[in-house]
């Protein structure tokens, strides 16, 4: 076995993979789109699983609070106020320096999705949001991709292997977008991390199956409750013919109007502002621009600016995107990005 592969070899050992499926893995392409606490199961296993082309995307920044479920991350991640994608690679490049990781720090939307998937062999989720993951469906079914849906909340999960015109697609199975504050998040109902570790670890499984054409796929969905020990796995039969998205081919999500979005992040007392095609910002010109109007306290590194200004937590991308912390108004973050960031 050659040096390359050596570092495998335990996964070589089984015998469904082999050296073969090792090298398969290590052509494949997976894009990962939120690194939080699901997404940090999925990154590390898959870049230790030799997956040889890695994208990270996510939008949001390390938190204190992120530390008791999202693995990767430390409290050094939270004093240098490094957004995930880029803490996320930085790990992923220490465990493994031989595959192509590629971060991104963006949010995921109808202008950017399917340039993110385009070359995915498989896409994997773990996003905190419906809409993000009925978007990531829309793309994936236009586009013929599997992927895969993973979701936690308190000590329960589910996930669905998605493969479009074989099985039921999210919407299938799913129905409408639920509605804002109807579905219980981990801001309301809490979470406990060994849920997230073990829906994560499916997860992977399947992404693994996926990218070799072996084993057993999950068809259907997988739901734990490891509180109350129930381990669960429904058949969903195939595709719906009126399905909207895999059915009609209408794609709702993905033809969403681009512009300014105004997104309050469900229970977490935030808004993000989004502004599609909007010129990059040069944070150190801002930051010196807030601190010479002398707002409040400003922090500028690489990937963001950091600001306190009328009791607000602001956050400000390259890319122009915010995220406002303390108030879950849209119009009270539009009117105070308008007055501090600007377009
Ligand atoms: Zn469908």
């Amino acid at each position: 076995m050659n040096e390359n592969l050596s570092r495998y070899s335990r996964q070589i050992i089984f015998p469904p993979i082999g050296e073969a499926g090792q090298r398969r893995l290590l052509e494949a392409h997976v894009t990962l789109i939120g690194v939080g606490a699901t997404g940090s199961i999925l990154a590390d296993r898959l870049a230790r699983a030799g997956i040889g082309h890695l994208r990270l995307v996510d939008r949001d920044f390390v938190e204190l609070n992120n530390l008791q479920r999202q693995l990767i991350y430390d409290e050094d991640d939270v004093a240098a106020m490094l957004p995930k994608a880029i803490a996320m690679a930085r790990k992923l490049r220490r465990i493994n320096s031989t595959i192509a990781i590629e971060e991104i720090v963006a949010d995921v939307n109808p202008t950017n999705i399917l340039e993110l998937i385009a070359d995915a062999d498989v896409v994997v989720e773990g996003t905190d949001n419906f809409a993000t993951r009925y978007l990531i469906n829309d793309a994936c079914v236009k586009l013929g991709k599997p992927w895969i849906y993973t979701g936690v909340v308190a000590s329960y999960g589910m996930t669905m292997t998605i493969r479009p015109g074989i099985t039921p697609c999210l919407r299938c199975v799913m129905g409408e977008l639920p509605a804002p504050g109807a579905a219980p998040t981990c801001d309301t109902a809490g979470i406990i991390g060994p849920i997230v570790s073990l829906m994560g670890s499916i997860t992977v499984a399947e992404a693994l199956k996926l990218l070799l054409g072996r084993g057993t796929l999950n068809d259907g969905m997988i739901h734990v409750d490891l509180w109350e020990n129930t381990f669960e796995q429904f058949t969903l039969g195939g595709p719906r013919p009126d399905c909207p998205t895999c059915g009609r081919r209408e794609f709702a999500f993905l033809n969403a109007e681009a512009g300014t979005r105004l997104t309050a992040l469900c229970g977490r007392d935030a808004v993000q502002v989004n502004v599609a095609g909007a010129p990059a910002i040069n944070l150190a010109a801002l930051g010196e621009r807030l601190a010479a109007a002398q707002v409040g306290q400003v922090q500028v590194n690489p990937y963001l600016l950091r600001a306190r200004i009328e009791g607000f937590d602001f956050t400000v991308f390259p890319d122009g995107r915010a995220i406002i912390k303390g108030t879950n108004d849209e119009a009270t973050a539009a009117t105070l990005y308008a007055r501090y960031v600007g377009v």
